[in-house]
């Protein structure tokens, strides 16, 4: 019986990119059914809400979405869509692989990184925001649990011993920020003792942004707190050649929501620029998680021959093609 998966197309050039995914998925013999919900710009557009509820209801029945990008208007009273997704299905982990592929203008080759970041806790728990009535003094409130802990440091193992990877670096900076960045630390030690199968390393996280940018290579499977994580993620995607090479993947009990993590690019919008890269790897990722590795490494291995000949690449991996050329050089590989 084939699998349903909810779709949002998303705002800006998220349709595009995100029907050259299903394309592939297709084209790869995935038997998938879409259903397809609006969020973001599109969705209040047609309904007045930014994540209706309709389009909550298929996140939670399919257990599996593959998401475009999603502008969020500017203006008050408009909290992020990504973020309110995140809290309302406690998607706790953030999975950000990167790969290095020939062929793209990145400064590094052999990157195969995976940063796995705590998304619910640290500096972005929004708990204690406060702004002094002068103006002049502000704070915000950074949680740690030991439950939040525990369950990202045993999944970033957990996604080693799966993908047989050798290293867990676990990174923090526990020597000035010795309460919440202490517990963590303290827990992914902890931790690492039950997966002796597994290199586990510590490194604060300065160190760990110089060491990423001089010796990338030493690098495996990065655990993190949210704000460390959200900034490590995107310096890792700069190895490999920026955000567009890069997904994410959003991962609780029960839901798991797969992710373009650039935006949605208004100023190449509707024009058939897009490079559809980084929403592929994001049905990569969903692939692996479903298990379904055949189809992800004859998809994998369609885009390294596409992106590494130049056939009928983007503009921004150098080439002078659309997304359409480049959905349809991937398709005939498969
Ligand atoms: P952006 O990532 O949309 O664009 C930055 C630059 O990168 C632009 O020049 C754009 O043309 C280019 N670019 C992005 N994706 C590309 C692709 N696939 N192929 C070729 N070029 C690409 O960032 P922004 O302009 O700061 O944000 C635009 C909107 O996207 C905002 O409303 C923002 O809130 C939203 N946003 C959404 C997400 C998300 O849903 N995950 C993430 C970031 C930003």
């Amino acid at each position: 019986m084939s699998r349903t998966i909810t779709v949002i197309p998303g705002d800006g050039i998220g349709p595009d990119i995100v029907e050259s995914a299903t394309a592939i998925l297709d084209k790869a013999g995935c038997d998938f059914e879409y259903e397809y919900v609006d969020a973001g710009l599109t969705a209040l557009e047609k309904t007045g809400e930014l994540l209706p509820q309709n389009t909550l209801d298929a996140i939670e029945r399919n257990g599996v979405t593959l998401k475009g990008p999603l502008t969020t208007p500017v203006g008050e009273g408009f909290t992020s869509i990504n973020v309110s997704l995140r809290k309302h299905f406690s998607l706790y982990a953030n999975v950000r692989p990167v790969l290095s592929f020939t062929g793209t203008q990145a400064r590094y080759e052999n990157i195969d990184i995976i940063t796995i970041r705590e998304n619910t806790e640290g500096m972005y728990s929004g708990l204690g925001q406060k702004v002094s009535e002068d103006g002049n003094e502000a704070e915000a409130v950074s949680k740690i649990t030991r439950e939040g802990a525990e369950r990202i440091v045993r999944f970033a193992y957990e996604t080693a011993r799966r993908e047989g990877r050798k290293k867990v670096t676990a990174v923090h900076k526990a020597n000035i920020l010795k309460s919440t960045s202490g517990l963590f630390l303290k827990v992914a030690r902890e931790i690492a003792e039950e997966y002796p199968d597994i290199e586990s390393t510590e490194m604060i996280v300065d160190a760990a942004c110089m060491r990423l940018v001089m010796n990338p290579e030493e690098f495996d499977v990065i655990v993190t707190t949210n704000l460390f994580g959200d900034i490590l993620s995107d310096l890792c995607a700069g190895l490999v050649g920026g955000l567009g090479m890069a997904p994410g993947a959003n991962i609780g009990k029960d839901c798991a929501i797969f992710e373009a993590v650039h935006g949605s690019a208004p100023d190449i919008a509707g024009k058939n620029l897009a490079n559809p890269t980084s929403v592929i790897l994001a049905s990569i990722q969903m692939l692996e998680y479903l298990g379904m590795q055949e189809q992800a490494e004859k998809i994998t291995k369609a885009l390294e021959d596409v992106i590494s000949s130049g056939d009928r690449t983007t503009r921004d991996l150098g080439g002078s093609h659309g997304t359409t050329d480049f959905t349809q050089a991937v398709i005939e590989r498969l």
